[in-house]
């Protein structure tokens, strides 16, 4: 069943030269996004995002790049004209280090939802996606590095992480509501922890994965066999590969099963931060003296996806192994860090 293409029908009326928007384009998934739809032939894609185009992690050949802060009303407006399909992945959001520490920042992209779903359904788009995340579910069923996975039910009752968390769950009641009240379709995934080459690997945004494999490469170059670990290397998670996530983001929008209903999109095989050390260590051929910072941020003890639902729906769950995926990052960032000391300009350049 895992690997097997969906045994339902998906909804493939969308035309080739039907226009496509998609927002957060210069970040790392609906930058992803765009090349897919690109590569599947769509001519007609527009990428927004508010950072400068120079800044963009990825420039997509044929695309329509606009530069637009979609919290503001008139340019949620703007870039919506004339769509048939809508992806928002809009949000200022980054790893525990970001998300924990600045969680005004998180609350307030609550503006961005708010306005792009308001102005897609003004301007008639066909379908609306929505980018949610695993923090909207509740924390007290996260306290254990020996999770049970977590299954879409599990939001409620609402308990979710503090800032990023409710602003995800709100977000989606909204979308939810667009469609109970207005009939404007709207589709939502909760992403579990996506990682893969292009994504933020330093500056302080960056998620497990890209952050550890940073910290192996500096201390290969240093010489310095040491690494420091946030928390105390027990805590769980379950990761995404890229190529995993926006396949899923696809195939979400176009079942007509999940029409605003909120499904998992996430692997479901765990691993502990201290696992992940060693997958790092080993792809980088080094052995590390590891030191734990007990102060850093770490968020919930465990956490991961359970793929119930996706598999009943579309009969897929993501399955890229997480060993193969960490290497493809891994050498990606190597090269990011070998380019940034001689002066080439990285994607962390353009963050
Ligand atoms: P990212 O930071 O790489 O990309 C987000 C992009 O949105 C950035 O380029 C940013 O400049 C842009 N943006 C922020 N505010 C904006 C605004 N007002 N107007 C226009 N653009 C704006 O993040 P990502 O990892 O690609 O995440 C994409 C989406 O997926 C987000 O909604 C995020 O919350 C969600 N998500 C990601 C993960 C993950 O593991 N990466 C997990 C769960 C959910």
């Amino acid at each position: 069943m895992n690997n097997a293409e969906p045994v339902i029908t998906l909804n493939r009326d969308t035309k080739k030269d039907d226009l496509i928007v998609i927002t957060g384009a210069g970040g790392f998934i609906a930058g992803a996004l765009t090349r897919y739809f690109h590569n599947q032939g769509f001519t007609r894609i527009r990428a927004i995002d508010k950072k400068p185009l120079p800044n963009w992690y990825q420039h997509v050949p044929g695309v329509e790049n606009l530069c637009l802060d979609v919290s503001e009303k008139e340019n949620a407006i703007r870039a919506v004209e004339g769509a048939v399909e809508v992806y928002n992945l809009a949000a200022d959001m980054g790893g525990m280090g970001f998300i924990e520490r600045f969680r005004i920042e998180c609350l307030r992209s609550i503006l961005i939802n708010t306005h792009m779903v308001e102005a897609a359904y003004r301007a008639g788009a066909k379908r609306y996606f929505f980018s949610s995340s695993a923090c909207a579910y509740n924390v007290t069923l996260q306290q254990d590095p020996h999770v049970r996975a977590l299954k879409e039910s599990d939001a409620y009752p609402a308990m979710a992480e503090r800032g990023y968390g409710w602003e995800k769950l709100m977000s989606e009641m909204f979308c939810q509501e667009y469609w109970a009240e207005r009939k404007f379709e709207t589709h939502i995934a909760r992403f579990h922890n996506v990682y893969g080459p292009l994504g933020t690997w330093d500056g302080g945004r960056e998620k497990a994965p890209a952050a550890i494999c940073r910290k192996v490469i500096e201390a290969k170059e240093a010489g310095k066999h040491e690494i420091v670990i946030w928390g105390d290397g027990t805590q769980t998670r379950s990761f995404m590969y890229i190529d995993d996530c926006v396949k899923g983001i696809d195939m979400i929008m176009h079942c007509d099963k999940l029409i605003a209903t909120p499904i998992n999109l996430g692997s479901n095989e765990l691993i502990a931060i201290n696992d992940l050390v060693s997958m790092a260590e080993e792809i980088g051929g080094i052995k590390l003296e590891r030191k734990y910072d007990l102060g850093a941020p770490r968020g919930v003890a465990g956490r991961n996806s359970d793929n119930t639902f996706i598999k009943q729906v579309l009969g897929w769950e993501p399955n890229i192994q997480f060993r193969q995926g960490l290497a493809k990052t891994y050498v990606w960032i190597e090269q990011q860090y070998a380019d940034r000391k001689v002066g080439k300009h990285t994607v962390e350049d353009h963050a």
